[in-house]
């Protein structure tokens, strides 16, 4: 943003433009009164980004200063919109009151920048999603590898959680779309695509001696090493962060867990479009309506939320790791007494998380303790129920044995916070009654004058109306005045001839006095009031300090989340009649009644799903599925992948058996659209994704593709599908549905043994067509495209011309003379002898013994015969 030039500035406006300087790329909210203003083009954006008025306040440089300003009490709304809109904004507060100055200064109240509020450092409530974790990244460049590889770090601020990893470059989108930052800390070179909109360019950098030693400080360890085995560019991005979080929070650090590094292979890949085309967390309108999420939660804590959507956006490779999440909810399956109860706990359950960043930022409110204190009481219900079940059917599973010991955490916090927090205290501090009575004896002293004082107070409101003779005479506070005898302006005539009586306000109703009696109990009152909340504010801190030591909080919290997740998978399971997934190191892949949880859960009462089957293990890897547009096919496509992830995230699989042999890497493109914003075509976007693939599917992967060859002409696209199966089939091997609309590819590829013809099962009647929705064995005949055209409401005459049009090419096309060859050997590079056909090498073999001018025509004929043989076998 331009600033102009401070030279010719008010003193007031001098402090506007050198707080500015220290923040050019933030909306400057300065502080006067009871409104934060903005000034000259910071007020024109923020008044058109908010749809306020811009006004003008004096002159600077010969023109009115633009300036636009929101009323303190209500800021967090305007600030949480402008933070949507990827602002950051910098609070200017006031750092002295007109009292705290000494007689005669002149000139504005200091103030000084409290925060700057950015997209990826948000901790209050109202600014954040509660079901959503809100990272910061940041991205560092390895700079002696000939590739591109980058060290990445990310922080949640408001729940501590800080992660690592060290990725190749073509993998950063990957990693970038499952974090889904909200903000990225990265230099200009580095590619963000999608996200660009998210980067933060840091004018200042650290080296890895730096970085390492802060860090080692920030976690009080003697070096780094400690914390484990991090790459010297996940050392410096994690210190990047630290050092951006505390600029935000004027210097202070949230507690953070200590930092872990995740290995790349140890998470299923899923690439930005493949998490596109599943809606896991979100659906192609940015909300969590529809999605993989919104169909298997049945979370009842926000933490719990977040925790779920972390699954299922990294689900893992490692069996063991899985096998555990699905024994921690299977025992809480079998135990239905026990699920039920652990629900009606968790469903009073506090953000521990959220409120305990909130206490280590100086930003905490009582209610934040409060959450504290409650969280601990629910960690005591839990492992006393928990330890109930465990007597009684003398079995508890690992994960939860392993976690059961955390609830109890923190005995000496909680009896210290239940003596001593109100049960509901109020939102704020300053409205006080926050420590109970009985806590402090000094306090029970202030509240206990300041409550007396009150008494006597009203006792002699009564005397003064009986000594005056005036019923209506009432004693009231006011804030300029402090206590006074307030009656009416007529009454106020007669009491101003009693000497003891000093007239403190006159006005045409009102008459206001004092006397000296009262003017001394006022006073005793307000300073019993104000040192019963100094009081008040210091047993807060104190307690805030108290929780902030108490670094086992973390973990309790981690662990009622656990149980949280355990307890919504564990309903899944017996709500939805879904499976327990057998999991494997080899390539087996067979799902069986599978359904789709987004397309079933949104079909409810209205029509039942079809569940289909599906077998992709060893001499079948490939299933080739074609049938009509609306047939089913890239529902199905999609319900096989999300099985995967279900599966591998340890959550159950709609489905009434899995047996899914690990993939490394997922791959789903179901439903390409245009990207005309990055100036792509259909095609082109069809293509960039099939080339992806390609380059990176492995044996261990699972592909599911649609209608690749879409958007092009039919041979083209037909020869693009056809060699692109023949790649997965000989060179990549891996599991694979590729759904297309050329029904004639099933014909063309019987060649390739493990690639299995399936259709869309659909009925023919009364020149129409009736969808089953299920995948059967063999080929569509045809593509049912004009039926489809015909149930979209295409006009009659169109449709017969277009039957009519079909009828012959068809006849053009179904030329018998056209033959295509075989796929080519393989190259040396890519060479796999034993993916071709076995007749194939037979045929060639055979075929090299003989001369063709040397035969005869018997010897012709047998060698026909060997050959049909061959084939026939
Ligand atoms: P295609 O990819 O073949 O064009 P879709 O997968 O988009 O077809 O399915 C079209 C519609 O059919 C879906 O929106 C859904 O409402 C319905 N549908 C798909 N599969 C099933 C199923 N197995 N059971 C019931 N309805 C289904």
């Amino acid at each position: 943003m331009t600033i102009p030039s401070p030279e010719g500035a008010t003193p007031v406006m001098a402090q506007w433009f050198s707080l500015k300087e220290q923040y050019p790329d933030a909306l400057l909210f300065f502080r006067m009164g009871d409104f934060f203003e903005l000034f000259f083009k910071d007020a024109e954006v923020a008044a058109y980004a908010l749809d306020i008025a811009l006004t003008a306040r004096g002159n600077h440089g010969g023109s009115p200063i633009p300036m636009c300003g929101v009323p303190i009490g209500t800021a967090s709304n305007y600030l949480s919109r402008l933070i949507k809109k990827g602002f950051k904004v910098a609070i200017a507060e006031q750092t002295e009151t007109p009292s705290d100055r000494p007689k005669g200064q002149k000139g504005p109240l200091s103030r000084a920048i409290v925060r700057l509020i950015t997209p990826g450092t948000l901790t209050e409530d109202e600014l954040l999603h509660a079901e959503q974790a809100n990272y910061v990244a940041s991205i560092i460049p390895q700079q002696k590898s000939k590739t591109p590889k980058f060290g990445v770090a990310w922080i949640d601020i408001s729940t501590g959680v800080f992660e690592t990893s060290f990725v190749d470059g073509s993998k950063l989108n990957d990693l970038l779309g499952r974090i889904n930052p909200s903000e990225i800390l990265c230099s200009k070179e580095i590619p963000l695509n999608d996200y660009e909109t998210l980067r933060t360019v840091l004018r200042e950098h650290h080296t890895l001696n730096t970085a390492a030693k802060e860090l080692a400080e920030l976690f009080n360890v003697n070096s780094f090493e400690a914390l484990g085995h991090f790459n010297d560019e996940e050392i410096i991005a994690g210190y990047e962060l630290i050092h951006y979080i505390q600029k935000t929070q004027a210097g202070k650090i949230p507690q953070l867990a200590r930092p872990q590094s995740q290995r790349y292979e140890s998470i299923l890949a899923i690439d930005p479009a493949t998490r596109n085309s599943l809606d896991i967390l979100q659906n192609s309108n940015g909300n969590q309506k529809f999605t993989l999420f919104s169909s298997v939660s049945h979370t009842v804590t926000a933490a719990g939320a977040r925790m779920l959507a972390n699954w299922l956006s990294a689900p893992l490779t490692q069996i063991e790791l899985i096998q555990k999440r699905q024994e921690g909810w299977i025992y809480l399956h079998q135990n239905a007494a026990l699920l039920a109860e652990l629900r009606k706990i968790l469903k009073g359950a506090p953000d521990i998380a959220r409120a305990l960043s909130r206490l280590s930022l100086g930003r905490g409110q009582p209610r934040d303790l409060a959450s504290i204190r409650n969280g601990l009481e629910i960690g005591r219900k839990i492992a006393s129920i928990l330890n109930s079940y465990k007597e009684e059917t003398g079995r508890v599973c690992s994960l939860i044995q392993n976690i059961s010991e955390y609830f109890l955490y923190g005995e000496e916090l909680l009896q210290d916070l239940r003596a001593a927090l109100e049960e509901n205290p109020p939102l704020k501090l300053e409205e006080g009654f926050i420590i109970k009575t009985g806590y402090n004896d000094e306090l029970d002293t202030y509240r206990r004058l300041r409550d007396n004082s009150r008494q006597v107070i009203v006792n002699l409101q009564e005397d003064y109306k009986s000594k005056f003779n005036i019923s209506t005479l009432k004693i009231k506070h006011h804030t300029q005045l402090g206590h006074i005898i307030e009656v009416s302006a007529t009454s106020g005539t007669k009491l101003r001839d009693y000497p003891d009586l000093i007239l403190r306000q006159g006005t045409a109703n009102l008459s206001r006095f004092t006397t000296i009696e009262l003017n001394e109990l006022s006073e005793k009152i307000l300073e019993a009031n104000i040192l019963a909340a100094e009081k008040e504010k210091q047993l807060f801190c104190e307690l805030i300090d108290k929780a902030l030591q108490e670094n086992t909080l973390p973990i309790l919290a981690k662990s009622i989340t656990m149980i949280d997740v355990l307890q919504s998978c564990a309903v899944l399971y017996s709500k939805h009649n879904w499976c327990i997934p057998t999991l494997s190191d080899d390539t087996t892949f067979k799902l069986t009644h599978c359904r789709h949880p987004i397309v079933e859960a949104a079909m409810q009462h209205k029509a039942t799903f079809t569940p289909n089957s599906c077998d992709l293990s060893q001499n079948k890897k490939i299933m080739l599925l074609t049938g009509p547009n609306m047939a089913g096919k890239s529902t199905f496509l999609r319900q096989v992948a999300l099985s995967v992830i279900l599966a591998q995230a340890g959550l159950p699989v709609a489905a009434s058996e899995a047996k899914i042999g690990i993939v490394d890497h997922l791959f789903s493109r179901v439903g390409a659209s245009d990207d005309l914003a990055h100036g792509r075509s259909t095609f082109m976007v069809e293509m960039t994704e099939a080339a992806s693939i390609l380059n990176q599917a492995g044996p261990k992967s699972l592909v599911v593709i649609d209608e690749i060859g879409r958007g092009t002409s039919t041979l083209d696209g037909m020869a693009i599908a056809w060699a692109m199966l023949e790649t997965l089939h000989n060179t990549i091997q891996c599991r694979t549905i590729f759904a297309t609309h050329f029904h004639e590819l099933v014909e063309s590829t019987r060649h390739l043994q493990s690639c299995k013809p399936f259709t869309m099962k659909v009925q023919e009647w009364d020149n129409s067509i009736i969808f089953q929705y299920e995948v059967i064995p063999g080929a569509a005949e045809h593509s049912w495209g004009i039926h489809v055209a015909q149930l979209a409401g295409v006009p009659l005459p169109t449709l017969q011309r277009a039957q009519y049009l079909l009828e012959n090419l068809e006849k053009q096309y179904h030329n018998p003379q056209i033959t295509l060859p075989l796929p080519p050997p393989a190259t040396e590079e890519k060479k796999n002898v034993n993916s071709l056909p076995k007749e194939y090498k037979e045929i060639e073999k055979l075929l090299k013994t003989i001369d063709p001018d040397e035969l005869t025509p018997k010897k012709s004929l047998n060698i026909l015969y060997e050959l049909k043989k061959l084939i026939d076998k």
